[in-house]
């Protein structure tokens, strides 16, 4: 018997590119992911170097279900948008080298490219020692697009697609997505997780528009946790306008509008230290009170 029905868990929270600074960091070094599973159903999202520590947490499991059964043991990632930090992990990803994994991997084509494509491109062997096709894992690809919906029935592992936002009445987790455009040069997806009235939305690698993205604030409405790139602060910001992200400001006016119960400050810059870090969560506290830093040591558990 697991202690969760729900979990969700932070992996990787940094921006960019990982940071191993000789002091440490109370929130993490490495870049984007986030896990959210069932008993039965795993979905990851992003495959940063975060993945890495998500993949060795799950092989005891792996290894167990393949002790009892012969069917495969299914996992699905899906990402935002293929920029390096989100991707970097991929290779290291333990259970890519375990026989009997099923991969399936929803992303965006991006300028034109299909996701498939990229994602065999990451490890061609100029860039990695292992090809797609021998990795011992099966990998399915997907490309997302605006109207998908991503959804599981009951406690089936297996990850069903709609287009035209028609649910079996079995489903139980459901992913939402909204595509954002404002995100060089072809945009990212934010993900809303839903699992039996319980909700997070993962926004990572947007920019807010001044007054707030609406779209975005009813994608996010009323949702139990939102995790907001948070990237800048205020006085960091107007260096970077237009590189993608936001400010901590952005992201608390967001939540505001969202009505969100609570928000994660995410995607943080790797230039910012725990001060730093702690100065942007008490400036943004003041806007939105349930701000608080991602971390990775983060996790929701729903029992
Ligand atoms: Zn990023
Ligand atoms: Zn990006």
């Amino acid at each position: 018997m697991k202690e969760y029905r729900f979990l969700a868990k932070l992996y990787g929270v940094r921006g960019s590119y990982p940071i191993a600074p000789p002091e440490g960091t109370r929130y993490g070094g490495n870049t984007t992911c986030l896990l959210t599973r069932t008993n039965n159903q795993i979905v990851i999202f992003d495959a940063g170097s975060g993945i890495v520590r998500a993949g060795q947490d799950l092989l005891p499991e792996i290894f167990k279900h393949k002790e009892s059964s012969n069917d495969p043991f299914f996992i699905t990632i899906m990402f935002t948008h293929t920029h390096i930090d989100h991707l970097l992990g991929f290779p290291y990803f333990a259970p890519l080298y375990i026989p009997g994994v099923h991969l399936t991997l929803i992303g965006p084509a991006t300028m034109g490219v299909d996701f498939e494509d990229i994602m065999r491109t990451l490890v061609e062997p100029q860039y990695y020692p292992v090809n797609m096709d021998e990795f011992r894992s099966e990998q399915e690809f997907f490309n997302i697009s605006e109207n998908m919906v991503v959804y599981f029935n009951g406690d089936d592992p297996i990850p069903n697609f709609t287009l035209n936002g028609d649910l079996e009445k079995e489903a139980q987790l459901v992913i939402r997505n909204m595509k954002y455009y404002f995100h060089p040069k072809d945009g990212s997806y934010n993900y809303r997780i839903e699992w039996n009235g319980n909700s997070l939305v993962f926004a990572t690698d947007i920019e807010q528009y001044v007054g707030s993205d609406q779209r975005l604030a009813a994608f996010a409405k009323n949702a139990d946790v939102f995790i907001h790139d948070s990237q800048y602060s205020l006085e960091q910001y107007p260096k970077f306008q237009g590189y993608g992200h936001s400010s901590v400001g952005m992201a608390c006016e967001a939540a505001k509008q969202s009505e969100v119960k609570k928000l994660l400050l995410f995607h943080h810059d790797p230039g910012n230290d725990d001060a730093a870090l702690e100065k942007l969560e008490k400036e943004g506290k003041k806007i939105f009170p349930a701000a608080e830093l991602a971390s990775e040591t983060w996790e929701w558990v729903v029992k």
